[in-house]
């Protein structure tokens, strides 16, 4: 008899959050496939020590506790293989950059790491001859419809597809009053806050095609966005010869991240698939640049390249925060992004320590432009009472 291979051994970086609780759900069910050896959180203590309670994992980290060395020391574990990174926003950059190091395959759910630097991550990748696994969703979709591709040149452009958000149907009157209970409810998805308001603006789809570029190599002008309601076709590759191959499934993350995880091995599945004896209906429709600004924005700043990108990322993190504190109209978020990125000079360098930089003076700027917006809302909300 063949032995049974060995499992993976992964570290789940945002163990608490709604990626990671998808994870877990995978792993629950690959067991003999996947072990899970170590895992962090933001600050929920108690239920990390849950999750390492049923998984028998002997190494956490809390980053309010420990810090960012706290994720390094657990990305670069002897004992693991895979890295799954699924920490808000970039913390998890100098955590997946360790890992590599390491020599660590790195399972990729924090798009804005490849936002902010893109090409810097994946030639360090490429140098530590490691893969970078994308869990999210489209991206996902796009790696298998690439499987069995071997040649660049064969590939036209890749189709991301968006479901359009809470406000697909919406005008811009309807807009303007738009408040955080509003965008914090998805129609297909349930996900984290910050990635929920970002998809009502369409600001998530704008950083998955920053995110597309450096993960599959190519040019800005070889990525285009269809809005596709149901999220069913997570999204498509168009081959030279006009060809177009899909990836489906129900919109779950477990799809993807069972995939990321098992690649190049596939088991059976944690959610139930497309049932094609009820009737199922699939639409495909252009995005309204105009109700969406922020896409527009982030075609921008992907095509300028260097540390824009990164800039839309940050005024955009900024703006979203403060519009779920009510400080911000849903509307002054591309206002926001847009000012920032008008501002601060994306030509600075392109070290990683420069992109940093960047990164953090677009912050600064975001904020006082943020204030500025605040106040004039204030302003605003007091005459109409
Ligand atoms: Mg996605």
């Amino acid at each position: 008899m063949e032995p049974l291979p060995e499992p993976k051994r992964l570290v789940l970086i945002g163990a608490t959050g709604s990626i990671g609780q998808s994870t877990l759900e995978v792993i629950r069910a690959n067991r003999s496939s996947l072990e899970l050896v170590g895992i962090a959180a933001h600050s929920n203590a108690d239920q990390l020590d849950a999750i390492a309670t049923e998984f028998g994992v002997r190494h956490q980290s809390l980053y309010a506790r420990d810090g960012l060395q706290g994720l390094i020391d657990l990305a670069t574990l002897d004992e693991a293989d895979v890295v799954l990174i699924a920490a808000v926003g970039t913390v998890g950059l100098r955590p997946a950059l360790a890992a590599m190091e390491a020599g660590k395959d790195v399972a990729l759910a924090s798009k804005e790491i490849l936002v902010l630097a893109g090409e810097y991550v994946m030639a360090e990748a490429k140098r530590h001859n490691c893969r970078v696994l994308p869990i999210d969703s489209e991206h996902n979709a796009i790696f298998q419809c690439l499987e069995g591709c071997p040649q660049p040149k064969h590939v036209r452009r890749l189709i991301l597809t968006a479901s359009g958000g809470s406000f697909r149907n919406w005008t811009t009157e309807q807009m303007a009053a738009i408040q955080p209970a509003d965008a914090l409810k998805h129609p297909n998805w349930s996900m984290g806050p910050k990635i929920t308001v970002d998809s009502s603006t369409m600001a998530n789809k704008g950083l998955e095609m920053i995110e597309a570029r450096w993960l599959f190599d190519v040019a800005p002008g070889q990525i285009d966005v269809v809005i596709h309601p149901q999220s069913i076709v997570h999204s498509m590759v168009e081959y030279v010869d006009g060809s177009i191959l899909a990836q489906l499934s129900p919109p779950s993350m477990t799809f993807a991240i069972q995939h990321a995880l098992l690649h190049p091995d596939r088991a059976p599945g944690v959610t139930q698939s497309l049932d094609f004896t009820q009737a199922l209906q699939l639409d495909f429709l252009p995005p309204d640049a105009g109700r969406f600004p922020c896409l527009r924005l982030a075609r921008e700043a992907m095509v300028r390249g260097g540390a824009a990108p990164g800039i839309f990322n940050a005024a955009n993190e900024v703006a979203v925060a403060a519009f779920l504190a009510e400080r911000l109209a849903f509307l002054d978020i591309p206002h926001v992004v847009e000012e920032t990125l008008q501002t601060v000079d994306p030509e600075v360098g392109e070290s990683l320590d420069d992109l940093l930089e960047i990164e953090a003076e677009a912050r600064h700027r975001a904020r006082a432009i943020t204030a500025r917006f605040a106040q004039a809302k204030r302003c605003s909300s007091r005459n109409l009472s």
